[in-house]
């Protein structure tokens, strides 16, 4: 794909190309941020190229769809792929080099084989609850990035609150040598989250979206307030079960100890309300932390 790659752009699809690009800037003494994605790119994603930016020298992102961060009635076939596009879009933020492996790259011992890297506690609460397997795949495809591209600098969106906690638990834990970066959620004007699912959603669902992201905020407001935890969560997913919203959960935990459920208020500046719910067949995840509160 390099032969069209956009201007100021290196994309390449193989482990060696990858590590001699890197192994040349290290010898001129650049600082490497990495973004790693599933493609199909937005202001979301880029704006966490645009933070790597401020942070590095120079910017490596990658396009990955999973396979095994996927359950088997999920969407990885469906999944939409745009390779051409988000090379376009990356070249424009500044990005240098765009890691574009297919799975036999990224597996060669094949799938069924690969070593997976489990987190305990973290990888099973939340969205793990509901997804099987997922964040197993997840700290699996995120050890195996970070020791191709070896960045000093890793940046995630808090978008995947969960899953950003859980890479900093497997970063610290397997002492990488990677600062971890979580950069704030982009969204559209009503409020609903950047993500690339949402062009799974009709009108009439894309209209109903804002609602997790309303109901998040007034979950948390409540706690805030005084309401018993349990009490509250309970209201937020029955108000959004009411507006045709399959809840998979709404919880309000702490930013430090999302596997902890957390009974009131008191003395807990890290709070933070969490959401996943599905409008047909799409999933949709959120999350609200008392800081944003005043936004
Ligand atoms: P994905 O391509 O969905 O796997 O996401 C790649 C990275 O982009 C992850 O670190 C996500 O948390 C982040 N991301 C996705 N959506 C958003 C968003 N709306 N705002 C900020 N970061 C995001």
């Amino acid at each position: 794909m390099n032969e069209s790659a956009p201007a100021g752009l290196a994309v390449v699809r193989e482990v060696p190309a990858l590590r001699a690009a890197v192994a040349a800037w290290r010898r001129q003494g650049a600082r490497i941020a990495f973004v790693p994605t599933m493609g199909n790119l937005h202001a979301g994603h880029f704006a966490l190229v645009e933070e790597a930016r401020r942070q590095a020298d120079r910017v490596v992102a990658s396009i990955f769809v999973n396979p095994t961060q996927f359950g088997p009635s999920e969407d990885f076939q469906r999944y939409p792929r745009t390779p051409e596009q988000d090379a376009q879009g990356l070249a424009r933020v500044g990005c240098d080099l765009l890691f574009l492996p297919d799975v036999e790259t990224l597996y060669p011992l094949g799938v069924e084989r690969s070593v997976r890297i489990v987190v305990p506690d973290l990888a099973d609460v939340l969205c793990g609850a509901h997804r099987p397997g997922h964040f197993a795949g997840v700290a699996t495809v995120v050890a195996r990035l970070f020791n191709l591209v070896q960045p000093d600098v890793a940046v995630f969106g808090r978008k995947d609150l969960q899953q950003l906690q859980l890479i900093r638990h497997l970063v610290a834990d397997l002492a990488f040598p990677v600062r971890i970066l979580g950069v704030p959620t982009r969204r559209e004007a009503d409020g609903l989250a950047l993500s690339s699912r949402n062009q799974y959603l009709d009108a009439e669902q894309r209209q109903r979206a804002p609602a997790l992201y309303r109901a998040l905020r007034g979950l948390l407001t409540e706690v805030r307030a005084g309401v018993a935890v349990g009490r509250a969560e309970r209201a937020a997913a029955e108000a959004l079960a009411a507006q045709g919203f399959e809840v998979d959960y709404v919880a309000v935990r702490r930013e430090s100890a999302l596997h902890s459920p957390v009974v009131a208020f008191e003395q807990q500046p890290d709070l933070v309300a969490l959401g996943a719910a599905r409008l047909g067949t799409t999933r949709l995840i959120d999350n609200v932390a008392l800081a944003e509160l005043e936004d």
